[in-house]
């Protein structure tokens, strides 16, 4: 038994004991053995061709190594993980609609040809936050038309279920109910953060919420999109400039903001957003876009959310009058939202980080965009004037130079143009259910 403990093999029969025990022991010549100048350790080694056993070893393993490897993997894997190194990877923006996610990802390093095909994706997979509120409920919409498989997150405070029902029961598209403010773990391509209420009388109701939503909610998705190496874009906002004391307002301009007013949780809020979004990039390497959108209206913004266009649209329909705050001569510049998606889908898929300002630089007082909807819908409708709200901006205009010459991208739709295709959808949501219920009330 003890023989058997101590046998290694070789010439000498286990049951020759002595000459087995002395191949371990100091007190056999030295000059007797092969290579007996060598520790005892490399002799061990060397014995019995056991380096050549190794080397076929290594020449196997990489032989497997090689066939195993992705065809294309130059690109995937060792392009650096910054916004210019993935220039060649992504350019061509909009066009390409049928991306490799290895390509559009570099952090993710999927093996092609290891994929069985029935589980290749032709899409992206793209999760929108807040996806169920004015905005993101026109991305998703194109999203899910171009193939991209989409997620929503939103917890319905503003937003509607209404909003993006047309999709339900789309085996690309899921929506969930969540708060930002808790963290959540999904795999995605691409992270739209939307998720904010945007009407100052929606940010207001709950302040602390709001500045909550702004801060944790967007650190938990910079999170998320770090550890599943997601391209992260923030829905920043023109109020980041306050009330600026440069006109048009430039993306270089660092704003004149109240730190300690009514809105200050919307406005330092998305100031913070923007802080910790390249923090992330600079520190953590992560790929994002910022946008700094200006004031955007357009069909499925809510009805009585206190914004300017919506509220006038909605007097005008339901022969109120118009309630202009202040004197009505403060300016803001108005998009509609369909040029602002196209905006952002632009800067996710492209080269540059920003912040870009994305608004419509037409510019209109107050008083002035009530003319235009009494031009649209009633000539009749009376102005109000009403007390001003604290701390309102007294002018906003977008200078949009960067996306235009980065991006590519300018504003189509005039105010005139936008504004009637925003009536008809008011016009059916408020007349709407009033005419089902005569014709309910009629059948009876
Ligand atoms: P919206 O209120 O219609 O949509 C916001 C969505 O976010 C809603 O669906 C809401 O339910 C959801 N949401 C809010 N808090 C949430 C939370 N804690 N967790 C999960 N979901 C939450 O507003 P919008 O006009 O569609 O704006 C979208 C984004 O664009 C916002 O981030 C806003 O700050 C930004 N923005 C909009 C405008 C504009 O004029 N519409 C201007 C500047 C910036
Ligand atoms: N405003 C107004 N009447 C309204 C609502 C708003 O005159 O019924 C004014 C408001 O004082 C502000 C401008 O319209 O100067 C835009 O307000 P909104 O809330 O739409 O957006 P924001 O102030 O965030 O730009």
């Amino acid at each position: 038994m003890a023989s058997e403990l101590t046998y290694r093999g070789g010439a000498a029969s286990p049951s020759a004991g002595a000459a087995g025990a002395g191949e371990y022991s100091s007190a056999k010549p030295a000059s007797s053995k092969p290579l007996a100048w060598l520790p005892r350790a490399a002799r061990y080694a060397a014995a019995e061709h056991r380096p050549l056993f190794a080397l076929v070893g290594m020449l196997f393993a990489a032989a497997l190594f090689c066939l195993a490897a992705p065809s294309g993997s130059g690109s995937g894997t060792a392009a650096p993980y910054s916004s210019s190194g993935r220039a060649a990877a992504v350019s061509g923006a909009l066009t390409r609609f049928s991306v490799d996610p290895a390509a559009h990802n570099p952090g993710r390093q999927f093996v092609a040809g290891k994929v069985p095909l029935g589980l290749k994706r032709k899409g992206l997979r793209v999760l929108v936050t807040g996806g169920a509120g004015f905005v993101g409920s026109h991305l998703v919409d194109r999203l899910v038309a171009r193939g991209d498989s989409v997620i929503v997150v939103d917890n319905l405070f503003t937003g509607r279920k209404e909003n993006v029902m047309h999709h339900f029961g789309n085996p690309n598209f899921e929506m969930i109910r969540h708060d930002v403010v808790e963290p959540i773990l999904l795999e995605v391509d691409q992270i739209y953060h939307l998720a904010c209420p945007a009407s100052p009388v929606h940010y207001k109701y709950n302040p602390v919420k709001t500045i909550k939503t702004n801060v944790v909610g967007t650190l938990n998705m910079l999170g998320l999109a770090k550890r599943i190496g997601a391209r992260f874009l923030l829905t920043s906002t023109s109020e980041v400039y306050g009330d600026p004391l440069q006109h048009p307002q430039v993306e270089t301009y660092w704003g004149n903001v109240n730190p300690i007013g009514v809105r200050s949780c919307y406005d330092e809020g998305k100031r913070t957003a923007e802080t910790l979004t390249m923090d992330y990039h600079r520190g953590a390497n992560l790929e994002v876009r910022i946008a700094r959108i200006f004031n955007t209206y357009g069909p499925r913004m809510c009805i009585d959310d206190g914004r300017v266009v919506s509220n006038f649209v909605a007097q005008a329909l339901r022969k109120e009058p118009l309630t202009v705050y202040g004197d009505g001569k403060q300016t803001r510049s108005f998009q509609y939202v369909s040029d602002l998606v196209e905006g952002l889908m632009r800067l996710m898929e492209g080269d540059h980080i920003g912040p870009f300002n994305l608004g419509n630089p037409g510019e209109f007082t107050m008083l002035e965009l009530a003319k235009v909807v009494q031009d649209t819908i009633d000539p009749n409708a009376r102005i109000e004037f009403r007390e001003n709200t604290q701390d309102d901006p007294h002018k906003r205009k977008p200078d949009i130079t960067k996306a235009k010459e980065q991006l590519g991208w300018e504003p189509k739709i005039a105010l005139r143009d936008g504004l009637p295709l925003m009536v008809t959808d008011f016009r059916k949501r408020i007349f709407g259910d009033q005419d089902n219920a005569a014709t309910a009330t009629e059948g009876q």
